[in-house]
């Protein structure tokens, strides 16, 4: 089976894991630190906190913005649950702004019109998550504008998108956003096995980030209360979570990190071909908005006619192609029924889902195996 997604480990990155399992630090040592400062400069960020996930920092991302009973998170149907969950983890309320159909990212002017309806209503939200899907970045220059205008925090969901950039600026730096968050799941650009980072412009807040990943515990002499107790003191100041990534990881990710740019090159040619290679057939390849460069985490076929779909899929998983759905909306699983939304709710997302196969993609993808999937591909639809 060929997947749609798949990491790709060295040597390299092999020997810098067992160099950390035979060091004195398997974690809280000197790899993250390192992780964490490698990939700060590789994406223009002044701070970078790494997590055991992405899901990890999305929680403490909310909790370090103040989300917290009484108050309202935005983000996109079109995503992974954990772009919406992380609200309740901080006992707050979830609501969706539809997408963009040619992007398949936040529509700007849907967002718009919600902040003009939630004014009026008193339900303006506190934090709102764009989620840069496939890698591409969503619009973040006008959803900033909006972000200074009604007075909301901004979370870029980067979990698609390290090595990706959007007007001429890595995705990271955090020129639009107070936080921005990468995944490092296997499937996506590079992996730590499971792991995740925040970065962000503010000191301070990266502070709280750190303190929150870690019990909500610090020994920071200008934070703590006491007097000098002594070299053993620390203070629980406020009630964090062991969100820590161990050493291991980090070493990984470290290595990994030096691959980045290759990777998107690699990931690029991989899309230019599937461009050519399905010109012809009855869908549409996913559109790059001429402001954002993508780091093409996947990539998403739109089937012309809907009906097809569950056929066309069946048909490639047959042939041995791990063809993949991305994403069923968030707002129709179960738990978010329970909660009050239905089918219905943001037809743009829904329309994407229902057309939607993520073809293979990534790195090692060969051509051959390229073609196997353009011919199962050509063969499913004709
Ligand atoms: C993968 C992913 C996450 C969660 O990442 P983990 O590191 O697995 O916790 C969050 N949001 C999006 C959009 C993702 O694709």
């Amino acid at each position: 089976m060929i997947p749609y997604g798949r990491q790709e480990i060295l040597a390299e990155d092999i020997e810098a894991v067992v160099a950390v399992l035979q060091s004195d630090f398997i974690t809280q040592g000197p790899a993250v630190v390192q992780f964490e400062q490698a990939l700060a400069k590789e994406v223009g960020a002044a701070q970078a906190v790494a997590f055991n996930s992405a899901t990890s920092a999305l929680h403490v991302a909310c909790l370090a913005l103040g989300l917290g009973a009484g108050d309202w998170l935005w983000t996109v149907p079109n995503t992974f649950v954990a772009s919406a969950n992380c609200a309740f983890y901080c006992g707050a309320q979830v609501d969706f702004v539809d997408i963009d159909p040619r992007s398949y990212n936040m529509c700007v002017d849907a967002l718009a019109e919600k902040l003009r309806w939630a004014e009026g209503a008193g339900k303006l939200p506190k934090v709102v998550i764009p989620v840069h899907f496939a890698g591409q970045s969503c619009q973040m220059s006008e959803i900033k504008a909006l972000a200074d205008q009604y007075g909301f925090c901004l979370i870029e969901d980067a979990s698609h998108a390290i090595g990706g950039r959007y007007l001429d600026q890595p995705i990271g730096a955090c020129q639009y956003a107070d936080i921005t968050v990468f995944s490092f799941h296997p499937v996506k650009i590079i992996t730590t096995a499971e792991g995740g980072v925040a970065t962000c412009k503010s000191k301070q807040l990266a502070a709280t980030l750190a303190r929150l990943r870690s019990h909500g515990v610090t020994r920071d002499p200008s934070v703590i209360s006491a007097q000098d107790e002594g070299g053993w003191y620390y203070e629980q100041i406020e009630l964090g979570f062991n969100y820590r990534m161990s050493d291991l990881h980090a070493a990984l990710g470290v290595s990994q990190l030096q691959r980045l740019s290759a990777y998107i090159e690699r990931r690029d040619e991989v899309k230019q071909r599937y461009d050519a290679l399905l010109s012809d057939l009855p869908l549409t390849v996913p559109w790059q908005h001429p402001d954002s460069h993508s780091a093409l985490h996947l990539y998403p076929i739109q089937l012309h006619d809907p009906a097809e779909r569950r056929r066309v899929f069946d048909d490639l998983r047959q042939a041995g192609i791990g063809v993949n759905v991305h994403y069923i909306p968030v707002h129709t699983q179960p738990f978010y029924q329970k909660r009050g939304f239905a089918w219905g709710d943001f037809p743009q997302a829904e329309a994407y889902y229902q057309g939607a196969i993520s073809l293979p993609m990534f790195p090692t993808l060969s051509e051959a195996q390229q073609d196997e999937v353009v011919v199962a591909l050509q063969k499913a639809l004709t």
